[in-house]
């Protein structure tokens, strides 16, 4: 009977840090009943740096080496003992003293001459993967002796020819001496060792940093495997590197160009040359995460799903770019071939190219350490040009890094360019060089190295992220603030499933401390995570935490009453943040400063929403902004806009003294605090300034009247002063009250505002059938007369105060603001 097809798996150093990842791998394996499994390892963690640096302390003579052999030896043993006993264990170490002693025989060489050859780190660095093999072997061989025990050491097999692009397989040989090292009949799991293989002249040699990658599928091709997998430490190939980009995501399909293409453009997850021997035999590729075996992960192979979208970003770093410029450059056929002829012959690799069609400049990127030479030869090759002045010169711009998208789906698709550069640019990153691959697989841009990180995230979430991702930061979880968080909790679930809408709070502020969440704070229970997690409270690690460049939105919502808050407003819109609140005080305060927050919004292209500000949830300035944007002509504005004075003005009747009434519904917390806050009229005067500004009138308090109730005698005095003495006055009031009831009319608390720029607040005697006169008890309420509004005005009334309210007001700004970032659509 036929044997079933081998099976490939690939373990990264990752996955086999400790005793732990090596039960875990060998348990994995152990698990599938597949009938041939190769397992390819590479070295433990971090095994190949330390290796390589003992041979670069040889190179300087350094006695150290001994140390750190030591230290390794320590860490080598340790595993194994906690690994295998007895006679297991002894052999292994046994063969690893032998080794030991030859990479000290060769240490020593290289610290004799001063020098380490390419051989000799090739020899000390391939350990890695020979003890990784052994100990996996033995450890599976002491798990389920009837299948495991077997390590095949890939110098016996696989031969390679190297170049300068990296090793070439020498497939022939290397299928004869797989053949003869592995019986046809072998049936278990088979250890291979990652990383190293033997070159033409028999000696040995490696496949390059992270180089086990290759060497899995260079066994899958050899033993005709049904499938490769790569498991590593994270959960698949990523939409961009997950150490750079946080909200990166699995990419379930890739074309095997599509993973090329990220490999070779800086995706560490596969080495670039992985590929090509899967490609050629059609071996599908799963990348998957050791630690997570129930993750499906990424799937490579040609059947992948196009999407009209990218599939990932990457970035490559420490390029430079070289620009050759001249007029002389223009129509002359073969200036292209002599520059890449030049560089061919200097051994410069060119990741990128780019051409301007007036062929003025060519531009392209090499590795930075390759600059200088590519600089020389190209000044060499040019050296008549120069002179003539027909090219003006060779420049380099160091510390750059390419940023690529990548995605077979982009073929075709139009608009994918404007996405990436729009976003760079709204990210503020100037691109210094372009290049899109005819294949349309790949549009790259060249970026300062220290945008890249930037550059990055700000791609990702252009293409990635739902454009109504929403990052939420609340300073000031009171009563209103602490319902809003409610409500937000209660409607997330639903605003996400219809609406595709990502609200994600991040952030909570009080006076002294704060609470910054990961991706978002669960608001079931963010109290007691203020109280486990919560720090001292920074302002500008707060902003820096809300607005991270991998978000594209961020809010800053203040249900303060901190003229301190409100000062940073500015600040915070010119940085984009927007801002939502109930908070009057900025929008009412100069005029001049007023002006500086409207500037400072549109420099950060950010908008701020108060529609609470006046009236709590009822749509007063929206009403307001609805008629002047339509085209209205807004004559005229008046309302009760304080809750309170409506109340007392409601309640009072003549038949008890104003002051009793004061003083009840401060008990029953229908007024501030202090009484006189209401009383002043200017928590009225700031709503009415608020509302005129809306009108394009350059208003501020003190030019025009507002009429204080407070005595004058009692403005200064303390609340219970104010509260005894106040019955001393009843008599201003209760006159007040009997002249307009003498002419059949009513007292209200009125702030009005016309076309003409006449301004007031105060009492008003208005006769019954005044909308105003009929309202309930805490109502405010606003009516518009305008050109449309004329005979019959338009009436906005309702309950002006209160959290539920005031909260469902800020979460309609909300709501009304991520629409508009998300369409555009709206006017703010
Ligand atoms: P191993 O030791 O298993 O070979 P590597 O460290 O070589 O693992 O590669 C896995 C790492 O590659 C991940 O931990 C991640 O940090 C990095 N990486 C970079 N780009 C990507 C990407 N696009 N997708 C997934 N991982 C990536
Ligand atoms: N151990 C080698 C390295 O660290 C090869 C590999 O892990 O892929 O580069
Ligand atoms: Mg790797």
């Amino acid at each position: 009977m036929a044997k079933n097809r081998w099976k490939i798996h690939k373990f990264g150093g990752s996955s086999l840090a400790d005793a732990d990842c090596f039960r875990r791998v060998a348990g994995l394996m152990l698990d599938r009943r597949d009938d041939r499994i190769g397992v390819v390892v590479s070295a433990m963690g971090g095994m190949t740096d330390a290796l390589l640096n003992l041979t670069q302390l040889a190179e300087r003579d350094d006695a150290s080496y001994e140390a750190e052999l030591a230290a390794i030896s320590e860490r080598y043993s340790a595993t194994t003992g906690e690994l295998l006993d007895g006679k297991q264990r002894a052999a292994v170490l046994d063969d690893w003293s032998k080794d030991a002693d030859d990479v000290r025989d060769v240490l020593k060489a290289i610290a004799l001459v001063k020098s380490a050859p390419q051989r000799s780190r090739d020899v000390v660095a391939g350990y890695g993967e020979i003890w990784s093999a052994r100990l996996l072997a033995a450890v599976l061989a002491s798990m389920a002796p009837e299948r495991g025990g077997t390590w095949v050491d890939a110098r016996d097999v696989i031969t390679v020819h190297q170049t300068e692009l990296g090793p070439t397989v020498q497939w022939e040989v290397s299928r004869n001496k797989f053949e003869s090292v592995v019986p046809a009949e072998f049936s278990g799991v088979a250890v291979m060792t990652g990383f190293i293989a033997t070159d033409e002249a028999g000696l040995q040699t490696t496949l390059g940093r992270n180089g086990s990658d290759f060497s899995a599928a260079i066994f899958a091709a050899l033993s005709s495997a049904r499938e490769l997998s790569i498991w590593t430490d994270v959960d698949g190939v990523m939409s961009a590197d997950p150490n750079r980009v946080p909200e990166a995501q699995v990419i379930d399909n890739l074309t095997y160009s599509e993973a090329m293409e990220l490999a070779y453009f800086g995706a560490k997850v596969i080495h670039p040359q992985t590929l090509g021997p899967v490609i050629d035999n059609e071996i599908p590729v799963f990348i998957r995460n050791s630690r997570k075996p129930g993750h499906p992960g990424s799937r490579v192979a040609a059947d992948a799903a196009l999407t009209d979208s990218i599939k990932g970003i990457t970035a490559i770093g420490g390029m430079a770019l070289v620009n050759l410029e001249g007029s002389g450059m223009i129509g002359v056929p073969g200036t292209a071939d002599r520059l890449f002829a030049a560089l061919k012959n200097a051994g410069v690799s060119v990741t990128l190219i780019s051409q301007a069609s007036s062929e003025h400049s060519i531009c392209i990127a090499v590795p930075a350490d390759l600059a200088e030479r590519a600089r020389q030869v190209i000044s060499d090759e040019f050296a008549d040009e120069l002179v003539g002045r027909q090219i003006q010169r060779v420049d380099i711009t160091d510390s750059q890094s390419i940023v690529a998208v990548v995605g077979d789906g982009m073929a075709g698709t139009p608009g994918i360019a404007a996405r990436f550069f729009g976003t760079l640019g709204r990210a503020g990153i100037n691109i210094r060089a372009i290049a899109q691959g005819s294949s349309e697989r790949n549009i790259s841009a060249v970026v300062d190295s220290d945008d890249a990180t930037r550059a990055l995230r700000a791609v990702h979430s252009g293409f990635y992220l739902s454009a109504k991702t929403i990052s939420i930061g609340l300073i000031g979880p009171g009563t209103v603030g602490k319902t809003l968080l409610q409500q937000i909790e209660k409607q997330s679930a639903r605003l996400a499933k219809e609406f595709n809408l990502d609200l994600r709070v991040r952030a909570i502020a009080r006076s002294k401390s704060m609470l910054l969440g990961d991706r978002r704070i669960d608001l079931e229970d963010w109290q007691s995570q203020f109280d486990s997690a919560g720090v001292e409270l920074d302002l500008d690690a707060f902003e820096a935490h809300v607005n991270p460049d991998h978000l594209p939105h961020a809010i800053i919502i203040d249900c303060t009453a901190s003229e301190f808050i409100t000062s940073k407003y500015a600040d915070w819109l010119s940085r984009g943040i927007h801002i939502i609140t109930p908070n009057k005080k900025a929008f009412s305060g100069s005029y001049a400063s007023y002006r500086a927050l409207q500037a400072a919004a549109d420099e950060g292209s950010a908008h701020y929403f108060y529609e609470t500000a006046v009236g709590a949830a009822l749509p007063i300035i929206t009403t307001l902004c609805d008629l002047i944007y339509t085209g209205d002509e807004v004559r005229s504005v008046n309302g009760i806009l304080s809750g309170t004075l409506a109340y007392l003005f409601n309640v009072y009747d003549g038949s008890r003294p104003f002051s009793e009434i004061v003083r009840e519904a401060r008990d029953n917390g229908y007024t501030e605090p202090d009484p006189r806050d209401d009383l002043s009229g200017m928590d009225v005067a700031r709503k009415l300034t608020i509302l005129a500004r809306e009108m394009g009138e350059a208003i501020e308090i003190g030019d025009f009247p507002v009429q204080n109730l407070v005595p004058e005698s009692l403005r200064e005095c303390s609340i219970e002063d104010f509260l005894d003495r106040l019955p001393d006055h009843d008599d201003e009031i209760d006159s007040m009250y009997r002249e307009a009831v003498a002419n059949g009319r009513q007292l209200r608390y009125i702030a009005g505002f016309d076309a003409q720029g006449n301004a007031s607040v105060g009492l008003e005697a208005i006769d019954a059938e005044h909308p105003f006169s009929n309202i309930n008890l805490t109502d405010n309420i606003v009516q518009f007369k305008s050109a449309r509004y004329s005979d019959n005005p338009l009436v906005v009334q309702g309950p002006g105060a209160g959290p539920e309210v005031t909260a469902a007001g800020i979460f309609a700004d909300l709501l009304r603001l991520a629409n508009y970032l998300s369409t555009g659509e709206g006017y703010v």
